[in-house]
């Protein structure tokens, strides 16, 4: 049998069983619902998209995958190619891997081995609290959330701050000397709540790293392609090192990437063998993946993806002002995301059936009620979504 994600598989809820999938709508056998959660935010174009579709299938009659140890194909090569461009500052040095977890270990290998292969001894991470940096042993460490990981609550060579800049600057103060990098989920902490802060915060992460030659990381495997309203937010704030994963393939196949810039590279550029970076998944620069990839990066630059979120933001802000309800803690909304995070968990029990009935697929955790929705949503079908969670609190 299927063993499913964070489940107790003793009391979970029998899975809805998905037939087809079209544009924002997931069909089961006899209903149809917009899935206001993007497959977990990675489906930005909607399912069975047509250019996706093709780029795909014209790929797998050529090959599906063959390794790049040793070989490379056209697919990877134009995708690199490709972020060169799209890409912020001068994060030309692309490692693939096969999901955003391994492309945080990569990253975070990367900072560490940076500093090895120049013969500096540091040891400590700067992260943040309520952190999610994905589910593989380092990216737990660096990640501060009890409620994905509290049976693996140890931690070696991390430190949490808050986002907040005293906090900041006295991390700094202290560990500067120790710290191989910070750590963050720029502006938007996605599984850890939802949370959102001000690019003020990063800015002042950016001086301090310069300031003190730390590396700075920006996991943007879930803030990536247009979710806070910023293509990347590293577009504000430029990183050493951008990790990017979910939207990257538009949902279609696992895929993510580390993104380095020039000095990072440069740390591993030279004639010592054992300054190479050692790492290669099996699955790094799948052709179909790359090839999906590259498209759906074309679709986002051509068909003015940026307006679809402006306008996915102003018609949230619209239909939520003036919502508000006792339960309720706070709203937040940026971007292509909104989360209405109330005071007790027990208010949400309910309201995935409750959702169900009214034609929208929802996923709560905890005490947050969110929607990360396609960016090729209608306006009424996204006015639904929005209906349906204010109508939770109305009943
Ligand atoms: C989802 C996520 C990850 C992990 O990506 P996987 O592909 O699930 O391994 C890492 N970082 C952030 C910010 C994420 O949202």
């Amino acid at each position: 049998m299927i063993w499913y994600p964070y489940q107790q598989m003793k009391t979970m809820r029998q899975p809805l069983k998905i037939t087809d999938a079209e544009g924002v709508y997931l069909y089961t056998r006899d209903r149809k619902l917009i899935d206001s959660v993007s497959s977990w935010w990675c489906v930005i174009h909607g399912y069975k998209h047509p250019a996706l579709n093709e780029a795909v299938k014209s790929q797998t009659d050529r090959f599906s995958h063959v390794m790049l140890g040793g070989l490379t194909h056209d697919p990877a090569l134009a995708l690199s190619q490709k972020l060169e461009s799209f890409l912020p500052g001068d994060l030309n040095y692309h490692f693939f891997s096969d999901s955003g977890s391994v492309a945080v270990e990569v990253a975070l290998k990367m900072a560490l081995q940076f500093y090895t292969n120049q013969g500096i001894r540091r040891d400590t991470i700067l992260a943040l609290t309520n952190a999610y940096h994905g589910d593989t042993f380092k990216a737990m460490e660096v990640g501060d959330d009890e409620d994905y990981h509290f049976a693996f609550s140890e931690k070696k060579g991390v430190v949490h701050i808050p986002t907040e800049i005293p906090a900041l600057e006295e991390a700094f103060l202290t560990y500067h000397d120790r710290l191989t990098c910070l750590i963050v989920e720029p502006l938007l902490q996605g599984a850890g709540g939802m949370l959102m802060y001000d690019i003020s915060f990063l800015k002042r992460a950016r001086q301090l790293c310069d300031q003190y030659n730390v590396l700075l990381i920006f996991d943007e495997v879930a803030t990536g392609f247009g979710r806070t309203g910023n293509r990347f937010v590293a577009d504000l704030v430029c990183p050493d090192i951008l990790v990017l994963g979910k939207a990257l393939t538009g949902g279609y196949i696992g895929h993510a990437l580390t993104a380095a810039n020039e000095k990072v590279f440069r740390g591993f550029y030279d004639d010592e063998d054992r300054h190479a970076l050692m790492h290669g998944p099996t699955f790094m620069g799948n052709a179909l993946a790359c090839s999906v990839a590259l498209k759906s990066i074309e679709l986002f630059e051509n068909e003015n993806y940026m307006e679809k979120i402006r306008k996915i933001t102003e018609i949230t802000r619209r239909e939520m002002a003036g919502f508000s309800d006792p339960r309720i803690k706070e709203i937040r909304i940026m971007g292509g995301c909104i989360c209405i995070e109330v005071y007790d968990a027990k208010t949400l029990e309910g309201f995935q059936q409750f959702a169900y009935m009214r034609g929208v697929f929802s996923r709560p955790f905890l005490t947050f009620l969110y929607a990360m929705v396609p960016y090729i949503i209608e306006e009424e079908e996204l006015v639904t979504v929005l209906e349906t969670m204010k109508a939770w609190f109305r009943q």
